[in-house]
């Protein structure tokens, strides 16, 4: 049996993922289209790192012709005219591994660089390198060092062309970063071994089903839980959830009342055992600091490992689509306001400008974790500063309604969780995500990917259009509802209405 480079690393996250991969390949969730574009994004980081190895050769070969590509490598490795090789590709002890680059440093000694579109090394890349040094040392390459080549953040692209000097990284790898071949060795044996057996090996679920990515099994490993389930409380830790399990206590209706959980955590507990929202004693207080007019404001955004337009830095957001319902005063009808860049050009003024005429002298402006739409006004200050003055005010009047509900309220609906869309669903019971073309903010950027494609058909784009925009203008009527839901909660007067009468594209 052959294992490649990427199931030994998917061997290292679980070795039940590992056997699953291999013998039941067909229970993996799909990949979806969001996953597809990171795995695009990083075959075309590679693509630009190879321009740091000029007069490269590319071992061309797809997933059939992996022999042919162990062939081509052979004869590149010594030809001394070659100064590096890209997805050169070895076999040695049952592992088949294609590097991203092999520099060579002398006549007969390569440089092994492996390729990240991250911005700082991560411990798990450890286990990568380890697998190919291993592999490449017993298919007798004389390897004088390993590097890792990463994505800088601090690099500000021109525009124009990227200076591959300064967009990577290239750093040695430090001790903690390495694992001895022996280690490796085990790895491989346990992973051939597990691989030989009838069954697949008896790993209980955990933090390695999302980490260091998720598990395409997971949900085959994890069904859904009971809604009254002890993991299904607000940031509850591991530890305490399997402390619960070990007494037997599976429903928060069993938690004792001694047990000990956050403020937070008491709060659902108490909301799910009364089966009532539970709503603190500041939350009117709260709701009286919004001011009139009153926008209700949600950007989308992608944030691309190669920076895309100038100012830019790796994974920096690209601000591509706005949602506002406007009320004038209690009562008034809700007006409706959008912006969606419709082409690949920069869109940063276009969405700013219209941004800006669309608040225009609101008084709060209600969003859904304001970290998020702070920074990104930072950003645009950052690339535009003749509009800083406009985005400070904007900025000055962020009314964050997720930390008004973590510290006011809690639905036993919640189910630990605080997303805009648990939280509208479970306070307003007719609010509906089913239907919509677009339910999160990674399908949003793919869509919007498609939307800006040349490629794409008149017909597509049309469809992706209406879905982008009934995506975000579903999130701000959602901001918009569960306001005039708390206020009428507590009782106060004046509650605006959440009723759209017209709207402005
Ligand atoms: S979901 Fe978790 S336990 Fe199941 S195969 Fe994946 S990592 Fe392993």
């Amino acid at each position: 049996m052959r294992v490649s480079k990427s199931k030994f690393i998917a061997g290292v996250q679980c070795l039940k993922r590992l056997y699953f991969q291999v013998h039941r390949p067909e229970m993996a969730a799909g990949s979806s289209e969001a996953t597809e574009a990171i795995m695009e994004q990083g075959h075309q980081v590679g693509l630009v790192a190879q321009k740091a190895f000029p007069g490269g050769v590319l071992v061309a070969a797809d997933h059939e012709h992996l022999d042919d590509a162990v062939r081509t490598t052979r004869e590149l490795v010594v030809n001394a005219e070659v100064p590096a090789i890209f997805e050169a590709t070895f076999e040695y002890g049952g592992v088949l591994v294609r590097t991203d680059v092999l520099e060579r440093r002398s006549r007969a000694g390569y440089r092994l660089i492996e390729v990240k579109s991250a911005t700082s090394p991560k411990p798990h890349y450890a286990y990568d390198i380890g697998i190919q040094k291993r592999v490449l040392s017993g298919a007798g390459v004389n390897l004088e060092g390993t590097r890792l080549m990463y994505l800088n953040r601090e690099y500000v692209f021109d525009g124009q062309e990227y200076d591959v000097s300064r967009l990577f990284t290239i750093d040695e790898l430090t001790r903690e970063q390495t694992i001895s071949d022996a280690q490796i060795s085990s790895r491989v044996d346990q992973q051939l071994r597990v691989l030989g057996q009838p069954t697949p090996p008896d790993v209980k679920s955990g933090k390695q089903c999302i980490e260091p990515v998720l598990c395409e099994f997971y949900e085959h490993c994890n069904p859904d839980l009971p809604s009254d389930h002890v993991s299904l409380l607000p940031r509850m830790r591991t530890e305490n959830v399997d402390d619960l399990l070990a007494s037997g206590i599976m429903s928060v209706h069993q938690i004792p009342d001694d047990f000990l959980l956050t403020a937070t955590q008491r709060r659902a507990v108490d909301a799910v055992k009364s089966g009532k929202m539970w709503i603190g004693p500041e939350l009117t207080g709260e709701l009286t600091t919004l001011r009139f007019p009153i926008c209700f404001m949600d950007f989308e955004t992608i944030f691309p490992a190669l920076p895309r337009f100038a100012g830019m830095r790796p994974y920096d957001h690209v601000p591509f689509q706005w949602s506002v319902h406007r009320q004038e005063r209690t009562g008034a009808p809700m007006m409706r306001y959008d912006f969606l860049a419709e082409s690949a050009s920069d869109p940063r003024i276009p969405f700013l400008e219209s941004l800006c005429q669309a608040v225009k002298a609101a008084g709060s402006i209600v969003v859904y974790n304001q970290g998020f739409e702070a920074s990104r006004l930072d950003d645009l200050a950052r690339w535009l500063p003749e509009h800083r003055s406009e985005i400070a005010e904007i900025k000055a009047r962020l009314w964050d309604l997720l930390a008004v509900i973590r510290r006011n309220v809690y639905h036993p609906a919640f189910g630990g969780s605080f997303s805009l869309k648990r939280v509208a669903v479970a306070i307003l019971p007719d609010m509906n995500y089913d239907g919509l073309g677009v339910t999160d903010g990674n399908q949003a950027g793919a869509a919007w990917g498609r939307l800006v494609d040349a490629a794409t058909g008149a017909e597509e784009k049309t469809q992706l259009k209406r879905a982008l925009l009934q995506y975000c203008r579903q999130d701000t009527i959602a901001l918009a509802r569960i306001v005039e839901a708390l206020r009428g909660g507590v009782g106060l007067t004046g509650v605006p209405t959440a009723t759209v009468k017209s709207e402005t594209a």
